[in-house]
C-alpha cells in the first residue's frame, strides 16, 4: 500500500468508516498514519492475580477455568469467568457480552486487561487472545484521540495493519538528522512502542520534522526577502544627535544598540526586516522615530502603522512633538481622511501615519516608499507582504515593533526570518506597579480606597471588563459586560466620580473623544473592554483594575496593566478573580511577584503550554502536536540542519519542505 492511497483500500474499511475517519480529517494512509496516540497505557509487566491493588492499569495473564453466561430477568446478561495464574485464582465479571464465550473456552491462556476499581477489584476486562504479536495487551498500547465512533481498540489494529503493508521512505537526505532514528522506526514506534524510550526517541524525531519545516519556511522566506534590493540610505550622525538633544531624557543602552542596528539596516542594498522587541513602556516610539527622523529629512517616504485609529492618533501627537524641531509635520490617515496623493519632491511630509489600512490608500506610493514600521504586530495577524512583493524587485526597509515578550526558544521558531532587536532594560525611574489579587470579600473596601485616590492623589483608573468572548474580538458580549460595569459603576459605587466608557464598538470619533477627554482628566474613570490592552500611554492613569483576570493569560494582563506606570506615581493594579479557583488565584498571583513581561510569558508557559500561549492566536497557524517541538536544542539542530539545506539547494529544500509535514506547511511566518 502507499501513502497516498485512500483509506478504502485498507482491508475491513468499509463505507460507515470511511466516512467516520473522514469527519477525523483522515482520508488517505498517511493520515492514518499521522493521527498519533494521544498516550499510552502500559501494559508491558503482567501482573500477578494476588498482587492486584486498587486503582490500576493492570494486565494480566491468566488461564480460563471456567465460564458461564447468565439470563436475567430484563433480558439481560452477565458474563462470570473463573480465571488463574500461578499466583491465584480470580472471579471476573461482565454485562451483556455474551460473546465473550469464543474467547473464554476453558483451559485457554489470554491476557485481561482493564483498570481496578477503589477496592481492587477488576471489572469488565478486555480479553486479548495471545498471537505472535500483541497489539491490544503485554505492551505499551496506544490510545488515540478518537471521537465519531472510531474506538482505540479499531484504530489499533488498523494502524499496525497499514504499517505491516507500507513503506515509510525517508524523506531526509542522509546527514540530515543526526543522532535521530529514521522515519520508519519513528512511525512504527510513535504507534507501538517497545518502551517509553523508544516512543520519546520517535516523538523527538518526528517533533524534529515539523520543527525542520518551520525552520525550511523561514529560512526560505529570509533568502526570498534577500533576494530583494531595497533603497540604501545615508545616516546623518549630526540629525540624530540633534533628536537625543530634544528628548529630555538619554535613550537606555539596549534603545542605542537598537537604533544602531536599525542605521546599520537601512544603509544596506538588502531590505531590513527586522523585528523590535520590548516590554510595555520600554520606549520603542523613540526609537522609530530615529529611524523615521533619517529617512524622512532626506526627502524619502516612510509610514508608520497602528493597529488602532486610536493608537495611530496617539503615535501621531508623539510623532508630531518629537519631529517639531526639525520642521517635519506627520500625516494622519484615517478612513475620513481625503486620499491625496504624496508627492515626496514637494510635499512637506513625508511620513504617514495610520491603520494597517493605509497599505491600501493612494497616498502610499509603493515606488517611493522606504521605510515601513509596524507597531504591535501580532495584532495585524499576518501582514500582506505580498502587496509590496507584487511583481517588484525594490522593496521597503521594514520594521515590526511588538511589546509581546517572546522566550529565546519560540522566537526562533516564531520569528526565524526576521533579525531581532531586543530592548530589555527599562527607562530609569521607572517604579514597580503594585499589584494585588483582591478576594471578593474585599470588593467594597477596594473601591473605598479608589475613591479615596482618586479624590486625595488627583489620578485616574482603568476599570477593565472581563473578556467574555475572546480577546481580539471586541465582540457584542464583551461590549454589553462593560457596558453593564459602566452602568453599575456610575449609578451604584461611584455616583460622585465622573466616568465615561470604551469599548471598540464605538465609532473611531467616539473613541478618539472619550481618551483625549480621559487625557485631559475630564473624567476619572474609564471603564473599557479589553482595546484598551495596546500602546496606550496616558501618564496620569495610576490604578488599574482588572475583571474577570482569570480569562487572560498573564503575558496579556501584563500588557493590561502596562497602561499605568507610565508617568513617575506609584501605580496599583487590582485584579479580581470571578472563577474563585485556587490554582487560577496563585496563577495570578505571579503578577504580584514578577514585573517583567519575559518572565511572565515564561511561566505562562510552563503552566498553559506554548500551543495555548503562542499558537493560533500569535502565530497563524503554529501547529504542532509535540512537546519537544518547543525544545531548544531540537530548534538549533533543526535550525542548522535547515540552513543547510536552504543553501545548498533551495528549490530543493522548497519541495522538502512540502514533503515534510503537510500540516505545517500551511504555516505562514508573521509577516
Ligand atoms: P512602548 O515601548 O511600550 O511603545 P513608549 O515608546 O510608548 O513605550 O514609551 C513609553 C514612555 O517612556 C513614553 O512616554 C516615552 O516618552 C518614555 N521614554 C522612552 N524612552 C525613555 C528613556 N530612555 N528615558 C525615559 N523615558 C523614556
Ligand atoms: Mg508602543
Amino acid at each position: 500500500m502507499q501513502l497516498s492511497d485512500p483509506v478504502t483500500l485498507i482491508l475491513g474499511v468499509g463505507q460507515t468508516y470511511t466516512s467516520r475517519l473522514k469527519r477525523l480529517g483522515i482520508t488517505t494512509v498517511a493520515h492514518l498514519l499521522d493521527h498519533f496516540p494521544a498516550r499510552y497505557l502500559d501494559y508491558s509487566k503482567i501482573t500477578p492475580i494476588k498482587s492486584l491493588l486498587p486503582q490500576q492499569e493492570v494486565c494480566l495473564k491468566a488461564q480460563v477455568v471456567s465460564f458461564s453466561n447468565i439470563h436475567t430477568r430484563r433480558r439481560l446478561t452477565i458474563q462470570k469467568a473463573q480465571i488463574k495464574d500461578a499466583s491465584g485464582q480470580l472471579e471476573l465479571t461482565w454485562f451483556n457480552q455474551p460473546f465473550l464465550k469464543n474467547a473464554l473456552q476453558e483451559g485457554r491462556l489470554l491476557f485481561f486487561t482493564g483498570k481496578t476499581d477503589r477496592q481492587g477489584v477488576l471489572n469488565s476486562p478486555d480479553v486479548d487472545t495471545l498471537k505472535s504479536i500483541q497489539i491490544h495487551s503485554h505492551r505499551l498500547v496506544p490510545i488515540y484521540p478518537q471521537t465519531y465512533g472510531v474506538s482505540s481498540k479499531w484504530l489499533r489494529h488498523k494502524i499496525h495493519l497499514t504499517l505491516q503493508t507500507s513503506p515509510i521512505p525517508e524523506i531526509l537526505p542522509p546527514g540530515s538528522f543526526p543522532r535521530l532514528i529514521d522515519l520508519k522506526s519513528a512511525y512504527h514506534q510513535i504507534h507501538f512502542p517497545d518502551s517509553t524510550q523508544a516512543q520519546q526517541l520517535a516523538e523527538k524525531r518526528l517533533a524534529y520534522n515539523d520543527l525542520l519545516a518551520i525552520h525550511l519556511k523561514s529560512i526560505l522566506t529570509k533568502l526570498d526577502w534577500q533576494s530583494h534590493s531595497a533603497q540604501p540610505l545615508t545616516i546623518n550622525p549630526q540629525l540624530h544627535q540633534r533628536l537625543t538633544k530634544t528628548l529630555g531624557f538619554t535613550l537606555t543602552s539596549d534603545q542605542q544598540s537598537a537604533t544602531k542596528h536599525i542605521f546599520t539596516d537601512l544603509q544596506q542594498k538588502t531590505p531590513m526586516n527586522r523585528l523590535l522587541q520590548g516590554d510595555v513602556g520600554s520606549g520603542k516610539t523613540v526609537v522609530a522615530a530615529a529611524a523615521i527622523l533619517q529617512v524622512v529629512k532626506q526627502k524619502n517616504q516612510a509610514i508608520l502603522m497602528a493597529p488602532t485609529q486610536v493608537l495611530a492618533n496617539q503615535h501621531f501627537k508623539t510623532l508630531s512633538d518629537l519631529l517639531q524641531p526639525f520642521n517635519l509635520k506627520p500625516r494622519l490617515v484615517t478612513s475620513s481622511t481625503k486620499t491625496k496623493k504624496m508627492d515626496p519632491q514637494t510635499d512637506s511630509t513625508n511620513l504617514l501615519i495610520g491603520t494597517h489600512a493605509l497599505l491600501h490608500r493612494q497616498e502610499l506610493s509603493k515606488d517611493q516608499l522606504a521605510l515601513l514600521i509596524v507597531d504591535e504586530q501580532h495584532r495585524f495577524g499576518v501582514l500582506q507582504r505580498s502587496h509590496f512583493l507584487q511583481d517588484k524587485k525594490t522593496l521597503p526597509h521594514v520594521l515590526t515593533m511588538t511589546a509581546t515578550p517572546i522566550p529565546r526558544t519560540i522566537a526562533l521558531s516564531l520569528y526565524g526570518h526576521l533579525d531581532i532587536s531586543n530592548i530589555f532594560k527599562m527607562p530609569q525611574g521607572r517604579k514597580k506597579i503594585k499589584t494585588w489579587v483582591v478576594p471578593e470579600t474585599k470588593r467594597q473596601s477596594a473601591y473605598r480606597w479608589i475613591k479615596d485616590q482618586l479624590k486625595t492623589h488627583h489620578t485616574q483608573a482603568f476599570i477593565v471588563c472581563p473578556l467574555i468572548d475572546d480577546s481580539e474580538a471586541d465582540t457584542l458580549k464583551n461590549v454589553k459586560a462593560a457596558t453593564t460595569e459602566y452602568q453599575r459603576l456610575s449609578e451604584t459605587i461611584f455616583p460622585d466620580l465622573k466616568l465615561a466608557l470604551l469599548h471598540g464598538r464605538m465609532k473611531e470619533s467616539e473613541k478618539n473623544q472619550v481618551l483625549t477627554d480621559f487625557t485631559k482628566q475630564k473624567y476619572q474613570i474609564l471603564v473599557t473592554t479589553p482595546v484598551i490592552e495596546v500602546g496606550l500611554d496616558i501618564k496620569n492613569a495610576s490604578i488599574m483594575i482588572i475583571e474577570g483576570a482569570q480569562r487572560f493569560g498573564l503575558a496579556q494582563l501584563h500588557q493590561l496593566r502596562g497602561r499605568v506606570g507610565r508617568g513617575s506615581r506609584q501605580s496599583y493594579c487590582l485584579l479580581f478573580d470571578s472563577s474563585q479557583d485556587k490554582s487560577s488565584i496563585s496563577r495570578l498571583q505571579l503578577l504580584e511577584t514578577n514585573s517583567q513581561g519575559l518572565n511572565l510569558a515564561r511561566l505562562d508557559l510552563k503552566i498553559r503550554g506554548a500551543g495555548e500561549v503562542f499558537g493560533t492566536a500569535q502565530s497563524g497557524h503554529l501547529d504542532t502536536r509535540f512537546d519537544l517541538f518547543w525544545d531548544i536544542k531540537l530548534s538549533r539542530l533543526a535550525r542548522s540542519t535547515a540552513n543547510t539545506l536552504a543553501k545548498k539547494d533551495p528549490s530543493k529544500a522548497q519541495k522538502l519542505l512540502a514533503l515534510l509535514s503537510p500540516q505545517l506547511a500551511k504555516y505562514t511566518p508573521a509577516n
